[in-house]
């Protein structure tokens, strides 16, 4: 489904991927872990188009949506419109067709009395899942997430990843980078650890929580 090969980027003289690899299957769940500033969100920008890379390869089939930290909803728009501006304007897509998968989406993220509502008056876990919605509404062949609950008080980040393991749970090809270990251990099928720009660790969330690397334990003792 994704498939990346001897990626690299540089930002004025910086190298910060250094020749990354990766490939996930349709179905498949890769988390990204690592420390700030290894270049994870990069990676995920280069993979998405918003970044052009040095040099390297990126394929993929169909199409990608994007759930960023931030939930990036345009804040002038309604919740239904920002979830059926893009299908529409951008797919050309039946606007009938359109209005009732968001209503759906609305419904399946518990947030249908909110569909008139705008941005500002929802709470940041409220946000989020209609970002979560907003991606989705593109019927996307694969979903990347950069630190989806990182913006969240603690007590709203579960019902975050709570959707994601149900997207999950559906089969929904997905990337995500992510600090919430337990999270990452139970819903992934592959975990890439990032270090400064390389992969430093690769394989099942057992071969890469259970590895003795240094900068892997490391990382982990400063989560706590
Ligand atoms: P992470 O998401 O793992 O925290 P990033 O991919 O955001 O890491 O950043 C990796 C490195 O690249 C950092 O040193 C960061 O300062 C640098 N960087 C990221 N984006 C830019 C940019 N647009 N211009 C210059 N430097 C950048
Ligand atoms: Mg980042």
């Amino acid at each position: 489904m994704l498939e990346i090969n001897n990626l690299k980027k540089s930002f004025d003289g910086l190298e910060v991927l250094k020749d990354i690899s990766l490939q996930v299957r349709q179905g498949e769940v890769l988390g990204i872990i690592g420390p700030s500033g290894s270049g994870k969100s990069t990676l995920l920008r280069c993979a998405t188009g918003l970044e052009t890379p040095d040099s390297g390869e990126i394929h993929y089939e169909g199409t990608f949506g994007l759930v960023f930290q931030n939930f990036n909803l345009f804040p002038h728009y309604s919740v239904i419109k920002n979830i059926t501006d893009a299908p529409i304007k951008v797919q050309k897509r039946d606007k009938e067709e359109v209005f009732a998968e968001a209503r759906a989406l609305l419904a399946k993220m518990g947030l249908s009395d909110k569909e008139k509502a705008y941005p500002y008056q929802l709470s940041g876990g409220q946000q989020q899942r209609i970002s979560i919605a907003r991606a989705l509404a593109m019927n996307p062949d694969i979903l990347f997430f950069d630190e989806p609950t990182s913006a969240l008080d603690p007590e709203l980040t579960g019902e975050i990843l709570k959707v994601i393991r149900d997207l999950a749970a559906e089969h929904m090809t997905m990337v995500i980078v992510t600090h919430e270990m337990n999270f990452a251990r139970n819903v992934a099928d592959q975990i890439i650890f990032m270090d400064k720009g390389v992969i430093a660790q690769q394989g099942t969330p057992e071969e890469v929580f259970g590895s003795s690397n240094e900068r892997m334990q490391e990382f982990l003792g400063k989560l706590g």
